[in-house]
């Protein structure tokens, strides 16, 4: 059976006040029957790791290089050193605003499995591309390219983030019968990733998710998750986004 993951993407968001009333709050989360995570800005990986033992953190996003001259990158191999559990890779805003194609992505993928990272994949269709009809093929796209050549090895590493980019912060949540047709699509697209365990792969939802709407999502048999930005910034929402998700 898979295990429901939630997961907060922080963006470059929260101040250390921020984080300390955080974790005082989630500090009460006890016997979690999901995987409680967040991606914090990755300066706060350990602050927030060493106030919140109930959490697993991890990275928004890393090089596709361990080391060397590239100024103002974030190191995979570091990341590990300094205690990340997971990195997301390619969220809609790395593919827009930074450019990120799928070739990149890739290569970010290889390296963070390399260095044992979980990796949390991103993919989600633009409302144009939604309306233009045929917006499953760039998520197919978007899936495959992304984890070409990964091994059989890394099978337990990956998840999948399907998240529909009109519906990220603009508080349209996809409808649970949207999110689960295409999480349908995704799985049976994984099959065709030999080294992964398509049926064992979380896929999580990602976009407006709160706690009033998880529970709805989270009914669909290849719903396993969320990946949730503005509700996961304050404890309270986060804790109760946990405590709904069994
Ligand atoms: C996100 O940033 O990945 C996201 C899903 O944001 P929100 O939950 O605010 O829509």
């Amino acid at each position: 059976m898979r295990k429901v993951h939630i997961v907060g993407n922080w963006k470059m968001n929260q101040s250390l006040a921020d984080i300390n009333a955080f974790s005082e709050t989630i500090r009460t989360m006890n016997d979690l029957k999901c995987e409680a995570w967040i991606a914090p800005q990755a300066i706060h990986l350990n602050i927030l790791q060493e106030k919140s033992n109930t959490i697993k953190v991890g990275a928004q996003n890393c090089s596709n290089q361990n080391s060397g001259a590239f100024t103002g990158e974030l190191s995979p191999e570091s990341l590990k050193d300094m205690g990340a559990h997971f990195v997301i890779i390619g969220h809609s805003e790395r593919r827009a605003i930074f450019k990120e194609d799928d070739i990149l992505l890739n290569q970010k993928v290889l390296k963070a499995l390399e260095n044992k990272l979980k990796v949390i994949l991103c993919v989600g269709e633009t409302l144009e591309e939604r309306e233009s009809g045929d917006f499953k093929s760039i998520l197919k796209g978007q899936l495959l390219n992304g984890l070409k050549d990964i091994s059989a090895s890394d099978k337990e590493s990956i998840i999948i983030a399907y998240e529909p980019v009109w519906a990220i912060g603009t508080g349209k949540v996809a409808s649970p019968e949207q999110a689960q047709e295409v999480h349908a699509f995704l799985r049976e697209e994984l099959k065709a990733v030999e080294a992964l365990d398509a049926q064992a792969t979380p896929i999580l939802y990602g976009g407006s998710v709160k706690p009033s709407n998880i529970e709805g999502l989270l009914e669909n048999t290849d719903i396993d998750g969320a990946l949730v930005g503005g509700a996961s910034l304050k404890g309270e929402s986060f804790k109760e986004l946990c405590e709904l998700s069994k």
